[in-house]
């Protein structure tokens, strides 16, 4: 399953517009903590971050470098939305659980906001410019308005409102769209420069936070636990699992790897705008998303656009899907023919069986916080101040991430096969309509 040898950086547009990578420390020997993290992205940063603040030792211990995973590759959109809306998770399990879970979603954004402040972590270029979600057809502008309702009249939400399709295409320069619902709430990142600030941050704070250092395993050992890895044995009293979709790299992690289905999100960016035909696009620096249920979505970084959207089946890229998402791009902004595509990559997010993170404990000694369903940036940056006092033997309330727990993908030696069929229902779906 595992590769020894750590994996290449991925030819982002993150990584060329990078500030220098922190350090490469890795683990050389043995060493004891309190708490050992299995996962250098947003969410064992995030993690080590507030056990230090609780006065617990924690290590980090990367694979690969720090922030390879998604963090480092993310589209950089900075949300306080779970993949299920707040509307229905009121109809499904209470107001007050939905509202308890808005409330995660908001502290989640302001918290990214300061730990830029708090780091000086002015390369991560962050911007709090809200979001812009486009109806691609009057079924789902309906539903964008009777949420926007919903959400100013139970939640007292008052940062969404709706906007014309004139308004969308005077913003977007996008012409397909029947209307939208504009979110003031959160914003854009640049997020390899954010985790590389976030690592510097909490080594600068005396955590140590090792990369090209896979955990191989871990067991029971006396009253704690030891973790192995190629470099050295670490002593500890718990560890915590922050890998995410990334959970194959290992066996270490299987105890999660069977409740993910890994699916790959693919992005696409093009060359600098100026001086063509479509310089003027998206000039709001906001984040777009559409309504179709196999989403598009695009913003703007410095003077490129980005596209993202769904990337190819199985275990690696493919020209047909990045091939895909350029052709939709163009047809989405006609303005966009011969610019040129300079970066292609795309990285896996972590769908859970009903669509929500999870966070909690396995047993006495592992604890976990996984399954972001690929709206993790703010969450997983923020989420570690729960997950220490879990580790601290707390019950914090976070709504439905802690009332539920990871459940196992049933047949989870099928899961690829199932994604494929998933899709395709949705492109189905997306196709009449509905
Ligand atoms: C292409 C893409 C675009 C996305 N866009 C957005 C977006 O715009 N907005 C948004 O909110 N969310 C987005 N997401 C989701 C978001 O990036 C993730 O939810 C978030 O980064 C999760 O962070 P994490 O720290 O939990 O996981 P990761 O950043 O994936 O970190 C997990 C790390 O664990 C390491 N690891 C695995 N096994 C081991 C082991 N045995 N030992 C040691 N280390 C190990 C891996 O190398 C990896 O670096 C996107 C995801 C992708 C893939």
């Amino acid at each position: 399953m595992a590769s020894a040898d750590p994996r290449p950086d991925v030819a982002s547009l993150w990584q060329a517009t990078a500030v220098p990578r922190p350090p490469v420390i890795r683990l050389a020997g043995d060493a004891t903590c309190d708490v050992v993290v299995i996962g250098g992205g947003y969410t064992g940063l995030s993690t080590a971050k507030y056990l230090a603040e609780r006065g617990l030792a924690p290590i980090v211990v990367e694979a690969n470098r720090i922030g390879w995973g998604a963090s480092g590759r993310t589209g950089g959109v900075v949300s306080g939305k779970f993949r299920v809306g707040f509307r229905d998770i009121a109809a499904r399990h209470g107001l007050e659980t939905a509202r308890r879970m808005h409330d995660l979603g908001i502290e989640a954004i302001e918290h990214v906001g300061r730990l830029v402040e708090d780091y000086g972590i002015d390369a991560a270029d962050h911007r709090a410019t809200g979001s812009l979600r486009c109806a691609y057809n009057a079924f789902t502008f309906e539903a964008l308005k009777e949420e926007a309702a919903w959400l100013r009249e139970a939640l007292g939400d008052d940062a969404v409102s709706i906007l014309s399709a004139e308004a969308v295409a005077g913003e977007t320069g996008a012409r397909d769209f029947v209307g939208g619902m504009l979110n003031r709430h959160g914003g854009v990142i640049h997020p390899l420069n954010f985790v590389f600030g976030f690592a510097n941050g909490i080594r600068a704070a005396g955590i140590p936070v090792y990369d090209e250092t896979p955990v191989t395993r871990f067991r029971r050992e006396g009253d704690g636990v030891l973790v192995e890895t190629p470099h050295g044995v670490i002593t500890a009293r718990q560890v915590v699992i922050a890998t995410n979709s990334y959970s194959e790299i290992t066996a270490a992690t299987a105890p999660v790897r069977s409740s993910i289905i890994p699916f790959r999100s693919a992005m696409i960016a093009t060359a600098p705008l100026a001086g063509t035909a479509a310089a003027g696009l998206l000039s709001t620096g906001r984040s777009y998303t559409e309504t179709r249920r196999m989403m598009r979505w695009f913003r703007k970084s410095g003077d490129r656009l980005l596209y993202g959207g769904r990337g190819a089946f199985g275990k690696d890229d493919s020209a047909a899907a990045f091939w895909a998402l350029e052709t939709a791009m163009v047809r989405q902004f006609p303005e966009l023919e011969g610019v040129a595509v300079t970066h292609r990559w795309s990285g896996l997010v972590a769908m859970t069986l009903d669509s929500l993170p999870h966070v909690g404990r396995l047993d006495d000694r592992v604890v976990y916080s996984v399954g972001y369903n690929g709206t993790g940036v703010a969450l997983s940056s923020g989420i570690g101040r729960h997950v220490a006092a879990i580790v601290a033997g707390e019950s914090p309330d976070l709504g439905l991430l802690t009332a539920t727990s990871l459940q196992r993908i049933p047949f989870y030696g099928l899961r690829e096969p199932a994604v494929r069929l998933v899709a395709g229902w949705y492109q189905f779906l997306d196709a009449i309509g509905r």
